[in-house]
């Protein structure tokens, strides 16, 4: 009896396995990273230099010592030794790692885990809360509820998309590097975000659109939630009517360079009555998988030249 229930268990997981990959999303493509890239991706791609024996810092930073680690890792590994970290070189640098496991990579992963939203201290030792989070991680996305970090789950750690809820990037992820988000705007605080017409431009949180066409923001949105205004301008089509109730990610128009615009890129504001913060703390919490300042609590200067 108890021989027959546990090969009815097998049978259940198998089945739970193939269902899980069945129902699973195409993997998220592998970030590019190369010089001056910043944020958790060059993180977690310098722990696993560092488990290949680089001797560098895990700071975040591309600077030059991480780019000459990445370009021997290649010439290593025979790849073309651009210094870039793309789908070749990513899929070369992870490796396997299950409960147990000690040592850079653990610590790589660990800070994916906690990109994600998941409570793990990254101390390089694959314990029992690592594999709780993985666990959660892989079932959360549709792959089998095991505790392998294989290089499928390393995709989806690295390449995917933290969801924070009630808060969506303006743009889609792959639009724009990290570094984007953090730029300064040219004469009061509010960024522009340079993509080309007609990238889909997406509400940043639940709110009401109300549409703008004028000789300054061109097609714009301007999306009210909770008090705060959060524009956009210079679109080249709307995508909502005046006054739709719109959720966070949903799309509001495609970008463009309509009004006083000297190219196609994505004004974006935000203002609580006439004083206009800066955007910039926000976008780049979103981005990294973090809860966002309140908006209220974003500079009102300091992001602009
Ligand atoms: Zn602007």
């Amino acid at each position: 009896m108890a021989r027959l229930l546990a090969l009815v268990a097998t049978v259940v997981a198998m089945v739970m396995v193939g269902m899980g990959t069945a129902n699973a999303a195409p993997a998220p493509a592998w970030p590019l990273v190369g010089a001056d890239a910043t944020g958790p991706e060059v993180t977690s791609a310098q722990y696993l230099l560092r488990q290949h024996g680089a001797q560098i810092e895990a700071d975040g930073i591309v600077g030059p010592k991480t780019q000459a680690a990445v370009k021997a890792f290649q010439t290593g590994r025979g790849l073309p030794a651009d210094g870039i970290v793309g789908p070749l070189t990513w899929a070369k640098l992870v490796v396997d790692l299950d409960s147990g496991a000690r040592g850079e990579a653990v610590t790589g992963a660990q800070h994916q885990l906690v990109r994600h939203g998941f409570a793990v201290t990254p101390d390089g030792v694959f314990g029992a809360s690592t594999v709780t989070a993985v666990t959660g991680f892989k079932s959360k996305h549709g792959l089998p509820a095991t505790s392998l970090i294989d290089a499928v789950t390393w995709q989806w750690l690295i390449g995917g998309t933290p969801t924070i809820e009630g808060w969506a990037l303006p743009l889609p992820r792959n639009a724009l590097p990290r570094g984007e988000y953090d730029d300064p705007h040219h004469d009061y605080p509010a960024i522009d975000l340079p993509v080309g017409t007609g990238t889909k431009a997406f509400a940043v949180t639940a709110g009401t659109a109300a549409l703008v066409n004028d000789s300054s923001c061109g097609k714009g949105v301007v999306l009210s939630a909770n008090g705060v205004r959060y524009i956009y301008c210079h679109l080249s089509r709307h995508a909502v009517a005046s006054g739709a109730a719109v959720r966070p990610g949903q799309l509001l128009g495609y970008t463009g360079s309509t009004g006083n615009s000297t190219g196609p890129h994505l004004h974006f504001g935000i203002k609580i009555g006439a004083t206009s913060h800066c955007p910039q703390r926000l976008l780049l919490a979103i981005y990294d998988g973090v809860a966002p300042p309140a908006p209220a609590t974003l500079p009102t200067s300091g992001c602009s030249y």
